[in-house]
């Protein structure tokens, strides 16, 4: 199902190709986030246009909202939402862990209220790969426990251990899509602990999971300890599976995570950012509603293909956004999203060209990080 084609020759990144019941996708990757079965304020022609491969859903929250039987009889999630190209869909650990009141962690998954009205549900390894069978996703996650980056260090061995043992209780209940059906990929955790990134890692990889994500990643951590969580999994993975990075991140870290060998990335700070009146660009990031782009009749990004960039400019737009017009954070939420998915393009023609290593070199040296968006690089509960 993942092809690797090439193998960069001065860093660890991946030209790679991976096949899906609702067509193929290239790697590296970038994945709009979909959590409501929409990626906010972008509709699937405008994703299509702008050459989005895969999105993301989550079975947290539409298995609240709409509820499964609605999607059911829809006929899945592809149906649902009118798109017709690849779906991977988060297993709502991560979303039970962070989102949900009052749990009990049981052996078998976690006891949780509702964060809408309360109700008391059960989410655990078995009930959310029947979920994400419902939803009729391409690639489904594994039911994983994600604790805080700064969790003390039996909690972080006792998550890898549950991890564990529900990546396994996963596995029987679903054992891949050999036949074109729904792959399902494992889930490293382990913090910055090596010996539980290799435990882990391992553990995983001796059921054969069809691809593998790094998780505890984007959860707080400061960006030197997340590339260390990287650089402690990344060695254990098998070359012929596709790596994923979840909740990940500025432009520049995408770069440096592909750099290191990750092939698939989503992130809800694109469209996240945009709803703050954030334009994200190949060198940074910057507030359009400041008064410095009041008359500033220039496109957000010079040279940018999308269609806010060819349409629109800054000073129209902030004139949008300070009036809360929703054509504002829409074409910002488009440039903001187009601007994600052309890197990686990009990035897949410098590798094939085998000049990937000066690309990302030069794009390193000239991205200035913003401050507020790092902080917002968090991954956020909604995912
Ligand atoms: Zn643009």
């Amino acid at each position: 199902m993942f092809e690797l084609l090439k193998t960069d020759a001065h860093t660890k990144a991946r030209l790679g190709r991976l096949s899906t019941g609702h067509g193929v996708f290239e790697t590296p990757v970038f994945m709009p986030v979909g959590t409501q079965a929409s990626v906010k304020a972008l509709d699937p022609r405008e994703l299509r246009d702008m050459g989005t491969q895969i999105i993301l859903g989550n079975t947290y929250h539409l298995n609240l909202r709409p509820g499964l039987d609605v999607i059911r009889a829809a006929g899945g999630l592809h149906r649902f939402m009118n798109w017709e190209r690849p779906i991977l869909t988060d297993s709502g650990g991560f979303q039970v862990f962070s989102l949900a009141k009052i749990r009990k962690v049981k052996e078998h998954g976690v006891e949780f209220r509702s964060h809408l009205d309360g109700s008391l549900l059960f989410l655990g390894p078995k009930e959310a790969m029947e979920i994400q069978r419902v939803l009729g996703s391409d690639i489904a996650m594994v039911f994983d426990e994600c604790p805080p980056h700064d969790a003390p260090a039996r909690e972080q061995k006792l998550a890898v251990e549950r991890t564990i043992r529900w990546a396994r209780e996963c596995r029987e209940s679903r054992p891949g899509g050999r036949d074109g059906g729904q792959q399902v990929f494992g889930i490293v955790q382990g913090g910055s602990n090596p010996a539980l990134r290799e435990e882990c890692a391992r553990a995983l990889i001796a059921m054969d999971f069809d691809g593998y994500a790094i998780g505890g990643v984007s959860v707080g951590e400061p960006e030197a300890e997340m590339f260390k969580a990287i650089e402690l999994t990344e060695p254990f993975l098998p070359a012929h599976k596709a790596r994923y990075a979840m909740g990940l991140g500025t432009p520049a870290q995408m770069l440096e995570l592909i750099a290191r060998g990750v092939d698939m990335f989503d992130c809800v700070l694109p469209t996240r950012v945009a709803r703050n009146g954030t334009a994200i660009t190949r060198r940074g990031a910057f507030g359009l509603k400041g008064g410095g782009y009041k008359a500033d009749f220039r496109p957000i990004e010079e040279g940018c293909e999308c269609f806010a960039c060819k349409n629109f400019t800054r000073a129209y737009l902030r004139h949008l956004l300070n009036v809360n017009e929703i054509l504002g954070l829409r074409m910002v939420s488009l440039h903001n999203t187009h601007l994600y998915l052309k890197l990686m393009a990009d990035v897949r023609a410098q590798l094939a060209a085998g000049t990937f290593a000066d690309f990302y070199r030069e794009f390193i040296a000239n991205y200035v990080p913003s401050r507020k968006v790092l902080s917002a690089r968090q991954r956020e509960i909604e995912r």
